[in-house]
């Protein structure tokens, strides 16, 4: 099979393998890598049909990553969708209210994060090995709640690996938070930071860029990378829950083969939609991709004016993990439209950058017509999520919810009824309060753990595993960094 090389979005003489990419995250000139050209199925969708998720995963993933073997990619795959999933369905398909819910929240931190961050850590020392990189590598994560706990889950222990996660010490759940500084492993390293989640994401990816920094580290044995969605090894497993929520509903006789389907995501970074892209441009019979913000809705006036304008107030809403106001993911698709010119997508980097905006051609906007953009005040997904269980009985999460709201508002203002998959991107349990007292205000009284309790009972589902073990365990991380302290305290963990 011909090798797939990635370039950079901000360079295109920048030519690398996959492995090459897992391994470093982020390019040198800061930009993030790209598939030269997207692959395409190579199954029909009849045979897809009658696929697992392994089957499914390995064909996608197999297109992207052509330079593991088979081998290698098959025991990455079959490490990661174990039974850390409590179904061996892993992505499960639930109808709930006119809508196809993809529930990605059956990892084992109970959110999607998990779909990608099971497998990188493998994906990641798999690169290593065939790149004979012999320093320990450091992951770098930024996260708005649900990727450190993932990310931390995936690499604790595991040889050659230290994992280091930013946190906005306001700014995640109680459940989050406590799900973090519980984590086992020697190599793990939490730290709340006084700032949001922008800053964590823009200070990390500062380090990044510090060559000084990078050599005095290659120097000690230690490099980095990045589990963050900016990892094209997060990218690429997700495009496979895509395809197989296809290939369920073909299975399921819920559509027709070749019925075209539309996607509805909850965004914040733009990987999970981004990955629904990929999966349109692979051949899989998608028509439109609603992206769905919370009231931080830098996408939503992208989408509606062409501008990018992240000078804006940050505000904390009940959908933590979509509390971005820079969507780094974003990047890939503006190369994309711009006609894969990194020239061109390095100009409004740089604009983004130093003035906090740009503004794309017409000739850019009209690429992207794939896209619906909606988002969600803090009442209307409260609203929803009380509404779907009053009607249904099923129980949403409150970034769930804010997807569910833009399908609605999709579906009253184009009249368009194709089936739609929703992705249900966290289990409710992992933002109970919000979510029992959207059903009841009068829940606000109530302790966490009784609220897991209620919900459980209400919602007649069993509390998660993952919420179980952090009833009892006990806190093993409190660092508290500034913003303006992160490389000093990545110092203080490697010894340095
Ligand atoms: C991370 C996350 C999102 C946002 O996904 P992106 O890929 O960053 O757009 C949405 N919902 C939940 C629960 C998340 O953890």
């Amino acid at each position: 099979m011909a090798e797939l090389f990635y370039t950079s979005t901000r360079d295109s003489s920048v030519k690398v393998l996959a492995s090459q990419a897992i391994l470093k995250g982020l390019s040198d000139d800061g930009g993030l890598f790209v598939p030269t050209s997207l692959p395409k199925l190579s199954v029909s969708l009849s045979e897809l049909k009658g696929m697992n998720y392994q089957q499914v995963a390995y064909t996608v993933m197999k297109e992207f990553l052509t330079d593991f073997t088979e081998d290698e990619l098959m025991n990455c795959i079959n490490r990661a969708y174990d039974s850390k999933f409590d179904t061996q369905e892993i992505a499960p398909l639930v109808k709930a209210g006119g809508a196809y819910y993809l529930e990605l929240f059956h990892g084992s931190t109970i959110a999607f994060k998990d779909m990608a961050l099971s497998i990188l850590p493998h994906l990641m020392i798999t690169s290593a090995r065939k790149n004979d990189v012999k320093n320990d590598i450091v992951i770098l994560t930024a996260t708005s709640g649900d990727t450190g706990k993932a990310a931390l889950a995936g690499f604790a222990d595991v040889e050659g690996t230290r994992i280091v996660v930013f946190y906005p010490k306001n700014g995640v759940s109680p459940i989050q938070e406590k799900q973090m500084v519980t984590q086992k492993g020697d190599n793990t390293y939490v730290v709340g930071v006084h700032g949001n989640f922008d800053d964590c994401q823009t200070g990390v990816k500062k380090i990044f860029g510090d060559k000084e920094f990078a050599a005095e580290l290659d120097a000690k044995g230690f490099q980095f990378s990045s589990a963050n969605s900016i990892n094209i090894g997060r990218l690429v497993p997700q495009i496979a829950y895509y395809v197989y929520a296809y290939a369920k509903l073909l299975a399921e006789g819920e559509i027709e083969e070749g019925e075209k389907i539309n996607v509805t995501v909850p965004t914040g970074n733009f990987g999970n939609i981004l990955a629904a892209y990929y999966a349109k441009n692979m051949g899989l019979p998608i028509d439109r991709l609603i992206c769905a913000s919370n009231e931080n809705k830098v996408l939503f006036d992208f989408f509606d004016t062409g501008v990018y304008d992240r000078n804006r107030d940050f505000i904390l809403t009940t959908s933590p993990s979509m509390d971005i106001l820079i969507s780094s993911n974003l990047e890939r698709l503006i190369y994309h439209i711009a006609g894969n010119d990194a020239e061109k997508n390095k100009e409004l980097m740089a604009a983004l950058n130093s003035e906090g905006k740009y503004e794309i051609t017409e000739e850019m906007a009209a690429k992207l017509d794939d896209f619906y953009g909606s988002y969600s005040t803090e009442d209307e997904t409260a609203d929803k999520i009380s509404a779907l269980y009053k009607d249904t009985g099923y129980i949403i999460d409150t970034h769930t919810a804010v997807a569910a709201n833009a399908y609605d508002s999709f579906v009253a203002e184009t009249g368009d009824t194709k089936k739609t998959v929703i992705a249900s991107t966290a289990s409710p349990f992992k933002f109970t309060r919000a979510v029992m007292t959207a059903i009841d205000p009068a829940y606000n009284e109530k302790g966490d753990f009784e609220l897991v309790d209620e919900l459980s009972r209400i919602g007649n589902v069993a509390v998660p595993n993952a919420i179980e073990e952090i009833r009892t365990a006990p806190v093993r991380h409190d660092h508290i960094s500034e913003v303006a302290d992160l490389e000093k305290t990545v110092r203080e963990f490697l010894g340095l």
